[in-house]
C-alpha cells in the first residue's frame, strides 16, 4: 500500500519538479532509519510529504513526525497524501518558516531530517541542538549540492551563497563536539551526524 502511494508521489514530484529526496539519497536515508528505528522524528521541509511518509514507515512502530513547511500549497498537497496513508494520525504538519517554528517545538527528537532552505542549514543546526535526544541522528540532504560543494568548479552566481553556507554547515557538524558525521555522496549528498557519548 505504501509502495503504491510513494510511487504515485514520485511521479507527481517528477512531473511538477518537486525536489523530493532522490533515488540515491533515499537508499542511505532508508538504511539509516532501519538501523535507528526512531520514535520521534523532526523534518524541516515537507514538500509533498514524501520523505515524512518514508521516515514514519521506516521508523519505530510508534514513530511520530513533526514536519515543517513554508509553502501553503505544498503543505496542502502533503496533507492530502498523508491522509491517504495509514500514518495520518502520526504525521503533524506545521505551516510556517522553519527558522521561526524551530524554537517553539517540544524537545526529545531522536531523528531530524534537514531538507528545507539550503542556505539556512547552519541556522537550523544551531536551533535544533536543544531539541535533540541524547542519541539523536541528524541527516541533512543536498549537502554536496550538484557537485559544487566539494568540486573544483566554481558554482554559478545564483548558487554562490547556498554553496558557501553548505560548506559552512559541513565544517560546523564536523567540528561539533559530541557528534560523528558521515558524508554520503549518494544522491545529492547526505550528511549523517550521530550524537555520541564520550
Ligand atoms: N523533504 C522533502 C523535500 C523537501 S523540498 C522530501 O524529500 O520529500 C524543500 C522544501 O522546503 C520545499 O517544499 C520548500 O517550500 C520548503 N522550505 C523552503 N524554505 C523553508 C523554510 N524557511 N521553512 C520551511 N520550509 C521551507
Ligand atoms: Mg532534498
Amino acid at each position: 500500500m505504501m509502495d503504491v502511494l510513494l510511487q504515485k508521489m514520485e511521479v507527481y514530484a517528477r512531473q511538477h519538479q518537486v525536489p523530493i529526496i532522490n533515488a540515491g539519497g533515499r537508499e542511505v536515508f532508508r538504511q539509516v532509519l532501519r538501523q535507528k528505528r526512531p520514535h520521534r522524528i523532526l523534518e524541516i521541509g515537507t514538500a509533498i510529504g514524501y520523505s515524512a511518509l518514508l521516515a514514519v514507515s521506516e521508523g519505530a512502530a510508534d514513530a511520530e513526525v513533526i514536519t515543517l513547511e513554508l509553502d501553503a500549497e505544498r503543505a496542502a498537497l502533503a496533507a492530502a497524501y498523508i491522509d491517504r496513508s495509514p500514518y495520518a494520525g502520526r504525521i503533524h504538519l506545521r505551516l510556517g518558516d522553519a527558522g521561526v517554528l524551530l524554537p517553539q517545538l517540544p524537545t526529545g527528537f531522536d531523528f531530524v531530517f534537514m531538507d528545507a532552505a539550503k542556505g539556512q542549514y547552519p541556522d537550523y543546526w544551531r536551533k535544533i541542538q536543544p531539541l535533540l535526544s541524547p542519541e539523536a541522528i541528524v541527516a541533512a540532504d543536498n549537502v554536496l549540492f550538484r557537485g559544487y560543494v566539494r568540486g573544483a568548479d566554481k558554482p554559478p552566481r545564483r548558487y554562490k551563497t547556498i554553496v558557501k553556507r553548505l560548506r559552512e554547515y559541513l565544517a560546523l557538524v564536523q567540528a561539533a563536539p559530541g557528534f560523528v558525521t558521515d558524508i554520503y555522496e549518494n544522491g545529492d549528498g547526505l550528511a549523517v551526524s550521530r550524537r555520541i557519548h564520550v
